[in-house]
Parts: structure tokens; sequence; C-alpha cells
């Protein structure tokens, strides 16, 4: 092999010694070896297998290692690694193909990009050279990306440290009844009230300046919120009066975590443009990319779309992705997802709360689910501090910890834990998880006041 073998210790020293690592301390971490990985499990290199909430970033939507993804990866590999943009490639060309085919109706033609970032760079591009205005409108409680722009359009913490960013952004509220921004008691009153709070927004900010309003279907990682009834019909509606483009962010929403397609599926509402990558083909090569509705991509028939990307419709990525959609199909790997939403985990996550006192709310749809940890259920104190770290984050550390130690990997942000494990997980392998969560949740109950 061309490829070293390594021991535990040279993985580790070599990664202490020259990797750079994403939005850490570098002294601060200590990033577990990882030997191997299988369906919804991976493993460290003492063996240790751990069940996977998290699907990594909730990108393994696959799961992990399908050999017949692994099989057109290498078929692809043999037959042509590379070829740039400027030129026609049939694994490009199916892959376009195949995204449009399960897009909504009328959204036909695919920009490639390498991942979620540029994707939503594009589509903000794409949106202001449409609409010959400059404004986005982007909401609070979202995460877009961590290039220059993604991250201006960015509505969480990480963005802090990039201020200030790309100019025109006006930041809103969307919907989250367990918080509500608007006062509101039921979801009705939500969806009604950040609706009218949108159009408030766009009137004082003039709507002839309003390119396009932003937002995840349904939000990620800050927090599963999932929109009540009659709110992503209201945005959509708004766009129509004003002529904004409406960008939904599926990039982590899409490809069956939702236990559809894409998420806006689940309420029949069509986008002017929807931005991928994760589960497009489950990260096993980088990919990601915007879906663009006719209108728009009419607006560049005649005039150059300016932007563009050596790696735009790399061979091997949109071959993965032409294999992971027909396996999908083949496996019946959305029905799954539902399934497990419906049937599996929304039901075993309510018990769990009729056990544990600081679970304050269950919310979730298909592999995308959280639990909302508290110390209080009635004042709904979280059980850490927005933000928090070192000490302040104990709570959620210790919880984290006592998942680990038992075989599950959680998905944990602020004072959430996110269940979001691969699409293709078994029924058995949930329950398996949820026994792990049962115990390691008393760790979080010990915090408890209510
Ligand atoms: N949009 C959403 C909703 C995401 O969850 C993410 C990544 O977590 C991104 C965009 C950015 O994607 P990438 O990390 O591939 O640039």
């Amino acid at each position: 092999s061309l490829l070293p073998s390594s021991t535990e210790e040279q993985v580790r020293s070599a990664d202490r010694a020259h990797v750079f690592h994403s939005w850490s301390a570098q002294a601060m971490i200590d990033p577990l070896p990882i030997a191997s990985a299988q369906g919804s499990y991976f493993a460290d290199f003492a063996g240790k297998r751990y069940l996977d909430f998290s699907s990594q970033l909730v990108n393994i939507n696959i799961g992990y290692q399908h050999p017949m993804l692994i099989a057109a990866i290498q078929e692809q590999a043999a037959k042509l690694c590379t070829v740039g943009p400027p030129f026609a490639n049939d694994a490009r060309s199916e892959a376009a193909r195949l995204i449009a085919g399960v897009a909504p109706r009328g959204l036909d033609k695919v920009f490639f990009t390498n991942g979620g970032a540029e994707a939503n760079e594009n589509a903000v591009r794409m949106a202001r050279l449409h609409t010959g205005r400059h404004k986005v409108f982007a909401a609070y409680r979202s995460y877009h990306g961590a290039t220059a722009g993604a991250i201006a359009l960015t509505g969480d913490p990480r963005r802090w440290d990039s201020e200030p960013g790309m100019p025109g952004i006006v930041r809103y509220w969307g919907p989250y009844l367990y918080r509500s921004a608007f006062h509101a008691e039921t979801e009705a009153q939500e969806s009604e009230r950040a609706l009218q709070h949108l159009r408030n927004l766009i009137t004082v900010e003039g709507p002839h300046t309003v390119a396009a309003i932003l937002l995840e279907t349904v939000v990620g990682t800050n927090g599963i919120l999932i929109p009540p009834e009659g709110y992503l019909t209201g945005v959509r509606a708004l766009c129509d009066e004003f002529g904004i483009v409406m960008i939904a962010d599926e990039v982590m929403a899409g490809f069956g975590r939702c236990g559809e397609w894409f998420a806006v599926d689940h309420w029949k509402v069509t986008p002017d443009l929807i931005t991928f990558a994760k589960g497009v083909n489950s990260g096993y090569i980088p990919l990601g990319g915007v879906i663009i509705a006719e209108a728009i991509a009419a607006t560049f028939e005649t005039r150059a779309f300016p932007g563009g990307l050596t790696y735009s419709g790399h061979p091997l990525a949109c071959a993965s992705a032409v294999a992971s959609i027909n396996i999908f199909k083949d496996e019946g790997i959305i029905d799954n997802a539902r399934m497990l939403g419906k049937d599996v985990i929304g039901s075993a996550l309510h018990a769990l709360a009729e056990r544990h006192p600081s679970i304050g709310e269950v919310r979730g749809i298909g592999t995308f689910w959280a639990l909302e940890l508290v110390r209080d259920r009635d004042t709904r104190e979280p059980l850490v501090p927005y933000n928090a770290t070192g000490t302040a984050a104990a709570p959620m550390t210790r919880f984290a910890s006592a998942c680990k130690e038992r075989g599950l990997w959680p998905f944990i942000h602020f004072n959430r834990t996110h269940i979001v494990p691969p699409c293709t997980t078994t029924s058995d392998e949930i329950s398996e998880g949820i026994a792990i969560l049962d115990e390691a949740l008393i760790v979080a109950d010990q915090y408890y006041t209510g």
C-alpha cells in the first residue's frame, strides 16, 4: 500500500504536531484517533465502537462505508479522476439530472460547489444579480458556513469574531415557540407574528432594496427548529409580493434528514434557490451546490454568471452523488428516515422526557431531533448558558462524556443534544442509543433545580 499504516500514538502525535483544527484552541483539544467505521458506527484504535448519533457533522446520511458508494467512487477514479468546469462530463451531467429530478418542480439547474458555505455564497450572488438589489435577510439562530459571506449570514456566535462582515445583511427572528421572540403561546401565534415581523422589516428596509430572504428550512445546529404550519408558505408569499428571492439552505436538512428529499417537500413549498451539501453524497467526497429556479437561470442565459471554482462539478464527487441518490432510491432510505422519526425516535424521546426532568422539550422530524435540556421546566432556564464554554459548559460536557463512555457519540450544541443518526440506522440501533441516553441523562438531571 502507498499509505502508511500507523499506530494510534503515531496518528495522535502527528496530529498534535502538524494539524491545525477548526473552531478550536489548538492546545485545548485531544482529537480521538479513528481507525475504522461501518454503517452507523465508528471505532477507535482500541476497537471501541461508537454508535454515531451525530452522523459526524450531520452529514453521513447513508452511513459509513456503503459498499456500492465506495465501488462507484473507485470506478470513477479508474475512469477519470478530474476534469475542469469548462468541459462537459458524464458524472456531472448525471448528478445534475438526478438532483433536479428530486428537487421541487421548476428548479432544474444545478451549480456545483465543494460544500455548503460556497453554495450559500453563490446563491446570494445569484439573488443579488437577478434582482439588482443588495440586501439579504438572514436569521438569528442560524448557521450558513464559515467563508467570509457565509459567516456574515450566520446568526450564531461563530460570527462574532468575524464582524464586521459582508454589508447588506438584515437580521430577523425566525419562529421558535419554546423561546419565542414574539411572546407567542401557540404555534399559530408564533407563525403569524414571525411573518408580521418579516413584513415590518421589509417595509422599513424598503422592499426595492431586498434581494433575498435566506432561511434554513428546518434550523439545524441552532436547535432543530421546525417551522410552524403556515410559516414557509407565508415567507413564500412575502417573497412573491415583493419580488424577493427565497433561498432555502438545505445543507443540513436536505437529502433525507427530514424524511424527504428536501425539507421543503414536507410543507410543499418551492423556494427559488435551494443550497445543498452534506447528505447529497454523505461527504464521501466534498460536494455542495445550488439548485436554481427557471426564472433565475434565465437571468444568466445571455449574461455571464460571475462565479466559479476549480473543482465545481468534480467528477469523483459527482459520481458519488449519482451513486448515493440511486442507493437512496433502491434502498428506501428516505422512507426509513421518515419511519424512524414517526414510529421510533419521537416516541422513544418522549418516553425519556417522562423519566428525566432535565428534558425541557423534545422536537424533530425524520432523523433530525433535539432534546432541549433545562434546569427548570417552568422557567425554561437552559442547562448551560447561551454559548457557554469551560466550567460553565460542565453539565453538557459531563453529559457528553457519559454518552461516550457507554459507546454513544452525541451531538452537543449549547444546552441541547441532537439525535441525528444516519438515515440508514435501524430501529434496534436507535433503541441501543436511547438506552445509553437514558443512563447519561441522569448526569443532566443532577443539575435540575426546578
Ligand atoms: N448551512 C448549514 C445549514 C449547515 O449546517 C452548514 C454546515 O454545518 C453549512 C451551511 C456550511 O456547510 P460547509 O461546512 O460544507 O461549508
